[in-house]
């Protein structure tokens, strides 16, 4: 634990802000986006460069200190924040620079997908990310990163180009295909254990206007909808990504009255294709079943990825439970029926998340991002804001899962899925046969683990 005298010292050191424990606006500093996540580090530090970055690294080795990288500080496990240590807190350092020519993006280390996507959208383009904007592009893309455009343009770090990285010995390096390409490698899925990434440099794509939205369907449907949906979205043409969903209808605009708070199912497109071909390609969808509730119409991406963000306000409590299917089952499917029928809270639900499409293109040893031959990334999410809903949305999960999900899955799950105490045997199954290559670059860039408050990848001894 760092005396008072010695955090003065940084304060003189770096050109951010430092707010220590009896610092006025602690509490709100050391929140993440997981309202269940209650760690009390020593210091946040408010990063505004690679020179501060670099400044607090030094301190924390000075000093011994346990410390914590946050990006968008949404991670379910909360891995942007620690007990007594320090939080470098990335989110000043949050610039979009666009190349309209040469189609290239570089973002800073803390910025946000609303950060981006707000910026590409001026110029008809985007980069892959999520379904949320509020959440972080560092964790997000150094995970994985799959979302809306996932089959179109593969995950987010198909599409990344060049990271500058500051490494645990306090030196920066850039990685890209070129240079440090070992490093390049193990930053495409393996999470923060590398060193703190100041700037992503992605390639982008003509994306503006899509066709997108949920529709959804009645409970009693989900059987049809479901067997449908599972041949449908393992050969649809790359334009059209589509994740299912066990929901309960939001209790707010646009949707109607007598659905609201009602148990269904259903799927939020966006599809990326030529838009004028878009009723055409719609015209089999919504002979499914009876469709419910059809509110997929042509909207600007940024309309789509921002959708559900005030849905879920930071501070509510999350709980997830994840992995990774390479088929659905109709055994499984009725499984999930079972469990998706009984979702404990209004905003709890189950994420069906395609991983094929463009993001079958690239090889499982291309980068660490191993399940290349999975279809989906399934993830139950227990989500309240009332934390005496806590057991219940735990035990949910934590069943549904048990029964539903992990028995047909690959064992692994999608890292920026997990929660933060799944255990070393979780991280080794999300990574299978990519780990011991992971474990030799962590060994060399990160030998005595610096960078340990993530999906940790533990050097040899
Ligand atoms: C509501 C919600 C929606 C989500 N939707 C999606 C989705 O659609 N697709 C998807 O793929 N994932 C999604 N996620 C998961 C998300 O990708 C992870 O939670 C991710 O870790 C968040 O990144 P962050 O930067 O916001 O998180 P943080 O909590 O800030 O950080 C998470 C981890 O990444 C590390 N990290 C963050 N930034 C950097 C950096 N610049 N350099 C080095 N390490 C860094 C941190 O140290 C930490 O270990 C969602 C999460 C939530 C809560």
């Amino acid at each position: 634990m760092p005396e008072i005298a010695a955090l003065s010292d940084l304060r003189k050191n770096i050109r951010g802000d430092i707010i220590g424990r009896n610092d006025q606006g602690y509490d709100k500093a050391r929140r993440v986006y997981n309202g269940m996540i209650d760690k009390k580090p020593e210091a946040i530090v408010y990063c505004e460069n690679t020179t501060d970055v670099i400044n607090v690294v030094r301190f924390a080795h000075e000093h011994e200190l346990l410390t914590a990288v946050r990006g968008g500080g949404h991670n379910a496990g909360g891995l942007g924040v620690c007990d007594d240590g320090l939080v470098i807190d990335l989110s000043r350092i949050n610039f979009t620079h666009i190349d309209p020519v040469k189609k290239t993006l570089t973002v800073g280390g803390g910025a946000t997908w609303g950060d981006v996507d707000r910026a590409t959208h001026a110029y008809g383009l985007a980069v892959p990310n999520g379904i949320f904007s509020t959440t972080g592009v560092g964790g997000l893309t150094l995970g994985g990163g799959l979302g809306n455009l996932t089959r179109t343009y593969g995950l987010t770090i198909d599409n990344l180009l060049e990271v500058n990285i500051v490494l645990a010995d306090t030196s920066t390096v850039t990685a890209n295909k070129d240079r440090n390409p070992d490093l390049f490698w193990a930053i495409r899925g393996g999470g923060g254990n590398f060193g703190i990434a100041t700037s992503f440099k992605f390639r982008l794509h003509e994306v503006s206007t899509v066709y997108a939205g949920p529709m959804l369907w009645e409970m009693e449907e989900a059987d049809e909808v479901m067997q449908w949906y599972r041949e449908f979205i393992t050969s649809a043409d790359y334009s059209i990504n589509g994740y299912f969903a066990f929901l309960i209808v939001p209790s707010v605009a646009p949707f109607p009255d007598h659905l609201q708070g009602k148990n269904m199912c259903g799927i939020v497109w966006c599809y990326a294709g030529d838009l004028d071909k878009a009723e055409r390609v719609f015209r089999p969808i919504r002979k499914v079943g009876n469709v419910a509730l059809d509110l997929v119409g042509p909207m600007p991406l940024p309309d789509l990825q921002s959708m559900f963000d005030d849905l879920y306000p930071p501070g509510l409590d999350w709980y997830w439970k994840a992995g990774y299917l390479k088929e659905w089952s109709d055994e499984s499917i009725s499984k999930n029926i079972k469990y998706g029928s009984t979702i404990p809270t209004p905003l709890s639900g189950m994420h069906l998340y395609p991983v094929n499409g463009a993001a079958h293109g690239v090889d499982k040893d291309e980068t660490a991002w191993s399940h290349r031959d999975a279809h989906w990334v399934e993830n139950i999410v227990g989500v309240d804001a009332n934390p005496s809903n806590r057991k219940k949305i735990i035990t949910w999960a934590q069943k549904y899962w048990e029964e539903a999900v992990h028995p047909y899955s690959t064992g692994g799950a999608y890292i920026n899925f997990l929660m933060r105490d799944e255990g070393n045997k979780r991280i080794k199954a999300a990574y299978r046969e990519n780990y011991n290559r992971l474990v030799n670059i962590k060994t060399k860039y990160d030998p005595n683990n610096f960078f340990s408050v993530n999906q940790n990848i533990k050097p040899k001894e």
